[in-house]
């Protein structure tokens, strides 16, 4: 096939990897399509920051390290990062009007891997601010829009993300996941997202939210894209980041060709228990979720695999722990902002405080500005130990229970959020309904624990449904494998919305 014919953006990261490789198309080829269609489509509010010279300078030198015979799964395929990761390259903003403008002097770690790989950066996608949200609806920069229905959000705080990957702007993208902000938007928007175990991947250069839970992973259109960004981007860096887990590199699509241990290849998940936790299937899950990810989990059960009810008891406890917790950290992170060192200032500020008071009240949202009072009450002499404490005491409850859980299954499974994609504004002014939406995710990040959201489905009107998978430490491998297998037998993930599905001759 000549690179004429070739749909170059409704292509995957293996695909592309493929075709980079016969040389069928070149990199320079593909990044000029990808950058033509953010363009095209920059009405979804998918990306803050392009630089084409830079886009192009990286494919060039992809093309060249291509032309003198290196391989590798990356080399010369295109990909965005969220705006949360500092970049030299594009502007860093985390989507908050704090750091417009804001130039790193260095690549965030994550990004740096990815690169060296020889993936080639588009450039950096939108977000809420300081990745606080659920539906990029608290980004300074404007929302972004789901492509299955304009009028709805994409989910956050990963979701200009979602966006690019859902509406084939770029095959994958970087997210973070504080509490769920790469598998609740890769739930509304229908792409596949994993959340390692919390340490997997650097955070050096990711700019903080809440230091003890943020997470880097990959989304992309399958758990097969998903396993070849990850082997790039984990990996110890202890040097840079302490909470760096002391893992080896690993490949985390080895076993994505292979059955369950055990297990025979006509029924390929035998002998996988997946545990359901009564708490996720309850009343406060919508039915048309129920209903996706139960067709879903009957997939799973054809493929061989028992499915079992267990109970995660203080899953509702997740939401008041986890908004205390993260507040808390935020604050503390978010007090370098002052307006001195770097970030917004002030003009002409009558002294010290007026600067301090001015910078922060001018350039961070209303969402930002109420978790930096809530984490700063939260922490106060006086509250530490009732709320504070408490919510870590809490904290370590709920990781006992996912490891009591663990005695009994080998991954557990649910939807990711209650309902699909609601309408832009419809929580903006309701801030604790946009929290409770988040109760299915919070367990795991709670607990560190790797977490996926695989496509099952569509629910009402119609908008993608996620399945989420969540396994114990250390086993993104296994959760990939199974997620690879679903796909294998299902089309939920190939679906593209609408006004992106692939249209013969059309190659825009
Ligand atoms: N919705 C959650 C919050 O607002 C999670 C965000 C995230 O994972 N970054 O904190």
């Amino acid at each position: 096939m000549s690179a004429a014919t070739l749909d170059l953006h409704q292509m995957g990261v293996a695909e592309l990897g493929a075709a980079l490789h016969a040389r069928q198309t070149s990199a320079t080829e593909v990044a000029q399509h990808l950058l033509a269609r953010a363009h095209a489509h920059s009405g979804l509010g998918a990306y803050l920051a392009l630089n084409e010279a830079a886009t192009l300078a990286q494919a060039a030198a992809a093309d060249a390290r291509l032309s003198a015979g290196e391989r590798g799964p990356l080399l010369g395929v295109p990909l965005a990062h969220k705006d949360v990761f500092v970049t030299r390259d594009f502007p860093t903003t985390a989507g908050s009007k704090m750091l417009q403008g804001y130039r790193s002097p260095f690549d965030a770690t994550v990004v740096q891997r990815l690169a060296a790989a020889g993936a080639v950066s588009l450039g950096k996608l939108n977000c809420d601010e300081f990745a606080m949200g659920s539906g990029n609806d608290q980004s300074a920069y404007g929302p972004a829009h789901n492509p299955w229905d304009r009028t709805r959000v994409p989910g956050g705080s990963s979701g200009g993300s979602a966006v690019a990957v859902a509406a084939r702007l770029a095959p994958a993208a970087t997210g973070t996941d504080t509490g769920g902000s790469i598998r609740q938007p890769a739930s509304f928007c229908g792409v596949t997202g994993i959340k390692p175990t919390y340490g997997r991947c650097s955070r050096y250069g990711l700019v903080a939210y809440a230091s003890s839970l943020d997470q880097a992973g990959p989304m992309a259109r399958s758990a097969h894209d998903c396993a070849l960004l990850l082997s790039a981007m984990a990996g110890p860096d202890v040097e840079r980041d302490s909470t760096s887990l002391e893992q080896p590199p690993e490949d985390y699509s080895r076993y994505l060709a292979q059955p369950w241990p055990g297990a025979s290849a006509s029924r390929p998940l035998q002998g996988l228990r997946i545990g359901l936790p009564r708490e996720f299937f309850g009343p406060g899950c919508a039915s048309d979720v129920l209903q996706a990810v139960r067709a879903a989990l009957s997939e799973l059960e054809r493929l061989g695999a028992t499915l079992l009810d267990i109970d995660l008891p203080r899953t509702e406890l997740a939401i008041p722990a986890y908004y205390i917790i993260a507040p808390a950290e935020a604050s503390s992170n978010l007090s370098r902002y002052d307006g001195v060192r770097y970030g917004h200032r002030a003009a002409q500020p009558s002294d010290l405080l007026d600067l301090y008071q001015r910078s922060r009240s001018e350039a961070f949202g209303p969402e930002v500005q109420r978790r930096i009072l809530l984490g700063t009450y939260v922490l106060s002499h006086g509250y530490y130990d009732a709320y504070y404490i408490k919510a870590q005491q809490i904290r370590r409850l709920i990781a006992q229970d996912f490891q009591t859980a663990f005695g009994q299954c080998d991954l557990i499974a649910g939807p990711v959020a209650p309902s699909v994609a609601w309408a832009i504004g419809a929580k903006t002014a309701d801030p604790l309904a946009a929290y409770l939406a988040d109760i299915y995710t919070l367990p795991a990040s709670l607990a560190g624990l790797p977490g996926m959201s695989v496509p099952a489905g569509f629910g009402a009107d119609p908008l993608p449904v996620g399945l989420q998978l969540i396994g114990n430490y250390l086993s993104e491998a296994r959760l990939l494998q199974v997620a690879h297998q679903l796909q294998l037998v299902s089309d939920w993930h190939t679906r593209t919305p609408p006004p992106f599905t692939p249209c013969p001759g059309s190659h825009s």
